[in-house]
């Protein structure tokens, strides 16, 4: 097992267009490998490589409960082929340690992508935890991460400065908050990538 150094907002590997896995190799799955173990010491359910610093289209997903078998899902290359409707819900993000705020996501998605030895296969989600974590993962091979994604702007900054990612004042970002009539973001998570 081996874990990986993780990667930071706003380390400029996670704002750059991962580049497509063309080899198959033994490389690649020995970086999907110590991607997974990297995500599971994390507690995270998805990560996708820019976030160890390695600007490839390849993430790794396992939304199975703590008591529930492992059920890892490697994604090589993945494409959106359909998107529709709209799911909002709090999201965490391995890149921003302690950071939440709601997300708006597509409510149903067909994936296509390959697996470790370059076959073609695809995956459709809907309004779960797995339909969430593959949209979160495949921003990140865009170079985009969930600030971009944020239901409320407001809310997204706030927690953001209050972790350190901003440099803004927090009680001024609370006060219009609170004039919003929005309430702070509760830790208490569902999903972080
Ligand atoms: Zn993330």
């Amino acid at each position: 097992m081996a874990k990986l150094q993780l990667r930071y907002y706003p380390d400029e590997v996670l704002l750059q267009k991962a580049k497509k896995v063309t080899r198959f190799d033994s490389s690649v799955r020995k970086l999907a490998q110590d991607m997974l173990d990297t995500m599971y010491a994390n507690n995270g359910v998805g990560l996708a490589a820019p976030q160890v610093g390695v600007s490839k289209r390849l993430m790794v997903i396992d939304v199975s409960g703590a008591d529930e078998p492992k059920r890892p899902i490697v994604f090589v290359n993945p494409v959106l082929v359909e998107a529709e409707g709209e799911l909002i819900g709090l999201e965490g993000c391995l890149s921003f340690p302690e950071v939440f705020f709601e997300v708006k996501r597509a409510a149903r998605i067909l994936v296509r992508y390959q697996n470790l030895s370059g076959k073609e296969l695809r995956l459709e989600a809907a309004g779960n935890l797995l339909c969430r974590a593959v949209q979160h993962e495949m921003d990140h091979l865009d170079g985009e991460v969930f600030i971009d994604k944020a239901v409320s702007r407001l809310a997204a900054d706030l927690e953001l400065s209050k972790h350190g990612f901003l440099d803004a004042d927090v009680e001024e970002l609370e006060r219009q908050l609170s004039a919003t009539g929005q309430v702070p973001v509760e830790s208490s998570v569902t999903m972080v990538g």
